[in-house]
């Protein structure tokens, strides 16, 4: 099996396990050569068997096996071909930071270590999830962007590493729910 994979498996419960992903309602993906990996459709994130993660070419979009890949997928595609620094996409619905995302405020940096690790947040107005049209938007920010509030929707983040995405994740939702919500 390899090693993305791995830590796709590993990343995926380790989210499920930080309580910011409640079943079905994140996705996230690693690119491998000319091609992602990305969550199926519909799949609980903890149980996803490191076979079903789908396979699909970067340029074409060509989706390989029989799985559904996650709906959001475009999204997914358009970070990996706008930024070829990226190597993983990690994106979620949390409740604080879809709640706080649709009041129109901006995440303030409220430890200390938030601004140094996240330097350049993205804000974009509702667009219909899973559209031709939020792929756009975020293709529009990826080049510099690697966190990116999508306002009424949720939060995705761009990584070098998986390790880098996953941090920027915890990092921006523990701004959003200390800034807000204590
Ligand atoms: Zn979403």
């Amino acid at each position: 099996m390899s090693h993305v994979i791995e830590q796709l498996d590993k990343y995926a419960k380790e989210l499920v396990a930080s309580g910011l992903v409640v079943g079905a309602g994140g996705n996230l993906s690693m690119r491998d050569g000319d091609y992602m990996y990305i969550s199926p459709s519909g799949y609980d994130l903890k149980e996803i068997k490191k076979e079903e993660w789908v396979k699909v070419h970067i340029i074409s979009g060509e989706v390989y096996g029989s799985i559904k890949p996650s709906s959001e997928l475009l999204m997914h595609l358009a970070c990996f071909r706008e930024n070829e620094e990226i190597t993983a996409v990690l994106h979620a619905h949390p409740t604080y930071s879809v709640s706080v995302s649709s009041t129109g405020k901006e995440i303030p940096a409220l430890f200390p270590d938030f601004p140094a690790m996240v330097k350049d947040v993205a804000y974009i107005d509702y667009v219909i999830p899973t559209t031709e049209l939020l792929a756009n938007e975020v293709a529009n920010h990826a080049q510099k962007a690697q966190v990116m509030v999508l306002r009424n929707h949720g939060v995705i983040t761009l990584g070098k590493t998986m390790n880098e995405g996953s941090l920027f994740f915890y990092a921006i939702n523990r701004g959003i729910s200390e800034g807000f919500c204590h």
